[in-house]
């Protein structure tokens, strides 16, 4: 690799970054492997295929593949926010291990062929057993996220019947995501019951009586709190009514924490499990927020229901891609090797759990490594700051922790964001009054890095067009 490196160095690709030219240069090699593969395959006499050369149609190749990775659209961004899972920053960053699985599932997967029969087997079986085991339920299903699965859900149970929600549960998620026009898109007819803040359990209990009640919704409220007089049915309070009347109790949980006792930040959480204990028969819950893995809607429950769902057609039309579902294996199989390995190894929960200390500690790091670059003027302070979780969970919990505070002469605090946000890697802070804040604790380890050369740059070219 170092060889190719200096010659495509001396070809002048590097132009593109070092990081590039390397990924590039693997890829082109993994390709010439595959092609002698085949040939060999292909071929009477493998032993007589020669190993291909390193000519200019590779590099040519080479060449191609950097000029298209730049120019795309979605590429990679730093969350200086301190908002762990910021949605419009692509909510929770995946671990290490969920990539590695997504890339291997990209290029051929073992996905519906069951390795020791040669049969057919279901394609998210694995994932299934993994969430089985690691919240109790009888069986599990996946989906594209979590809108798709309470679609499902309300459409397998509920189709052409009656669905009932509390007035003080009918939440907006976000832009076109809201439940009561999910419970009509899904083909069912809302029964509102209760008022906007106080529904007891009784509100839902007389209207069980209807034979065409066929689920109870309890959404988790996930974006708002509600204060002053108010009132909610707790499930342990519905499950009784609900099993008298065989009506299926769904809980729409939202952020779905597996693990997070040990997070101060998500106490007063109902984790998936005791979600179940307290009477869901159906708990749904993201893929890409407290999970900490990729998008994705999980359901658990009783087994029964899973099944009607699983048969369900639009199943089919929500399912997932195998790369996701490589992913989603990885993120739950180091979910099972316990709360502790948990939130030290997925990014998510690690960047929950980082406490001040640490987090002071890199900021003077960061500040240290940067103070020399400084241009006349301007600032860069530690300063105390309060993160957040994002998508919903623990929505008003402040996460205390020490950010860096960026002010420059002339430049005021949206320019300064304007010019990281455009900057190569574009990165995201937060305005702060007058100064930029830049918060570690959504930086992962690998991007201070590149975070550090955004920053260098602005201050260069904030120095250049001084001059
Ligand atoms: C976030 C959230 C959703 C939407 O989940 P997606 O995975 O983004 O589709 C639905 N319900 C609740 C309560 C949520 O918090």
């Amino acid at each position: 690799m170092n060889e190719l490196l200096a010659q495509g160095g001396a070809r002048g690709l590097d132009r593109h970054g070092r990081g590039a030219l390397r990924e590039a240069l693997h890829q082109a090699l993994d390709r010439l492997r595959e092609r002698w593969r085949h040939a060999r395959e292909g071929s009477a006499d493998p032993s007589a295929v020669p190993a291909p050369e390193i000519g200019p149609e590779f590099w040519e190749e080479v060449e191609a593949r950097l000029s298209v990775t730049p120019a795309l659209r979605v590429r990679r961004a730093v969350n200086a926010t301190g908002v762990v899972l910021h949605t419009g920053l692509g909510r929770a960053p995946w671990p290490r291990e969920a990539m590695a699985a997504a890339v291997a599932a990209a290029r051929s997967a073992v996905l519906e062929i069951d390795e020791a029969s040669g049969r057919r087997g279901r394609r998210e079986a694995p994932v299934a057993e993994l969430l089985r085991r690691l919240t109790g339920a009888q069986a599990a299903l996946a989906v594209n996220n979590n809108a798709a699965a309470l679609l499902l859900a309300v459409a397998a149970l509920a189709r052409g019947r009656k669905v009932l929600l509390s007035r003080g549960e009918e939440v907006e998620i976000g832009g076109s995501y809201r439940i009561p026009e999910v419970v009509t898109a899904a083909g069912a007819e809302l029964v509102e019951v209760g008022t906007t803040n106080r529904t007891r359990a009784a509100d839902y209990l007389e209207r069980l009586e209807d034979p065409e009640v066929a689920c109870v919704l309890k959404v988790h409220r996930s974006n708002f709190r509600q204060i002053g007089f108010v009132e909610e049915a707790p499930l342990e309070e519905l499950r009784e009514g609900c099993r008298e009347h065989g009506v299926p109790l769904v809980y729409d949980l939202g952020s779905g924490v597996l693990h997070g006792r040990g997070l101060a930040a998500l106490e007063g959480e109902p984790t998936v499990t005791e979600a179940l204990r307290a009477g869901a028969d159906l708990v749904t819950f993201s893929g890409d927020k407290l999970l900490g893995g990729p998008q994705a809607g999980l359901i658990v429950g009783a087994a029964p229901l899973v099944e009607r769902l699983r048969r369900d057609m639009l199943t089919r039309c929500l399912r997932l891609d195998k790369t996701i579902l490589a992913a989603l294996e990885a993120v739950l199989a180091l979910h099972a090797l316990g709360e502790e390995a948990a939130l030290r190894r997925i990014p998510a929960l690690a960047m929950l759990a980082a406490g001040p200390g640490v987090l002071e500690e890199r900021a003077r790091r960061f500040r240290e490594a940067l103070a020399p670059e400084l241009p006349a003027g301007w600032s860069l302070e530690l300063v105390s700051c309060e993160g957040r979780v994002g998508s919903g969970a623990s929505a008003e919990t402040p996460l205390p922790g020490t950010g860096l505070a960026l002010a420059a002469p002339g430049l005021g605090a949206e320019d300064l964001a304007r010019r990281l946000r455009t900057g190569r890697p574009p990165v995201f802070g937060r305005v702060h009054g007058e100064r930029l804040l830049l918060d570690l604790r959504t930086v992962s380890e690998d991007e201070e890095a590149p975070l550090r050369q955004a920053v260098a740059r602005l201050f260069r070219d904030a120095a250049s067009a001084g001059a």
